[in-house]
């Protein structure tokens, strides 16, 4: 059942979104050649406790720790790990959620390290436009299907795979509420839009085909022909004033 939210709700969802976001922007900041994901879920951990919320992922079905982090051909749910030491030319995707009194933040970025190629630059863009294209039809009287299409029209044309295994989600009280909001679909079919919705919105776009597999691990979700992927994710409203974007802390973001 889709959970629709009052003004004093969401501005609860702006307290918690403030702070992932927060926290995403001070992990991208640390990226460089030479540091570990370890490190990274560290400085988000230690940020978000800082603020009196709670890291969401950290022991979500297990998940050990605060932050997903996948590397280049890694899609999502990557694990943090001291033994996994960026380098100059890796793409980083870095996906967070506070908790903050009772609500949820969500939201995810895909940070280069060093000088990258002019393709994955290519692809980080692309996955970013694809977002607001999705975002600009969350709004009074579409559905869920406008968001899709926008995202997969605009990923398609460009070449590139849309992961349909993994899709967005309601978030409020908690990290996965409904309705599903996939990276792909037809206009005018799914569920209605309608004000108090608050959704994560969040292309998973690949520079090959989109299949993916589960590493052993349990977790990491990589595609099966190691194409480099791009993430790009953060939770949105829809009030009486229209949009809002409840986890951008950096209008660059
Ligand atoms: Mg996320
Ligand atoms: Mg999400």
């Amino acid at each position: 059942m889709i959970q629709l939210k009052n003004a004093a709700q969401i501005e609860k969802m702006r307290a918690a979104g403030r702070i992932t976001g927060e926290a995403l922007l001070l992990a991208g900041e640390a990226i460089k050649e030479g540091v570990s994901t370890k490190h990274l879920d560290d400085l988000i951990r230690q940020y978000i406790e800082k603020c009196g919320a709670t890291p969401t992922f950290l022991g979500y079905g297990g998940f050990p720790g605060s932050a997903c982090i996948s590397v280049n051909d890694q899609v999502i749910h990557g694990i943090p790990s001291a033994d996994v030491i960026l380098k100059e030319g890796d793409i980083v995707k870095i996906d967070v959620g506070a908790t903050f009194r009772g609500f949820v933040g969500d939201s995810a970025n895909t940070f280069p390290v060093g000088k990258i190629t002019k393709e994955a630059q290519k692809l980080i863009d692309c996955t970013k436009e694809s977002f607001y294209r999705g975002a600009s039809q969350f709004k009074e009287g579409n559905r869920i299907g406008d968001i899709g299409s926008a995202i997969q029209t605009y990923c398609e044309e460009r070449g590139y795979g849309v992961i349909r295994r993994y899709e967005g989600h309601g978030v409020g009280r908690q990290l996965h509420e409904d309705p599903g909001v996939p990276n792909y679909g037809k206009p005018g079919r799914g569920p209605r839009l309608v004000t108090g919705m608050t959704l994560a919105i969040e292309p998973m776009v690949s520079a090959g085909s989109y299949e993916v597999r589960e590493l052993r691990d349990g977790w990491t979700v990589v595609t099966v022909d190691g194409s480099l992927t791009a993430h790009y994710e953060h939770s949105v409203a829809l009030t009486e004033e229209g949009l809002i974007y409840l986890t951008k802390v950096d209008s660059t973001l």
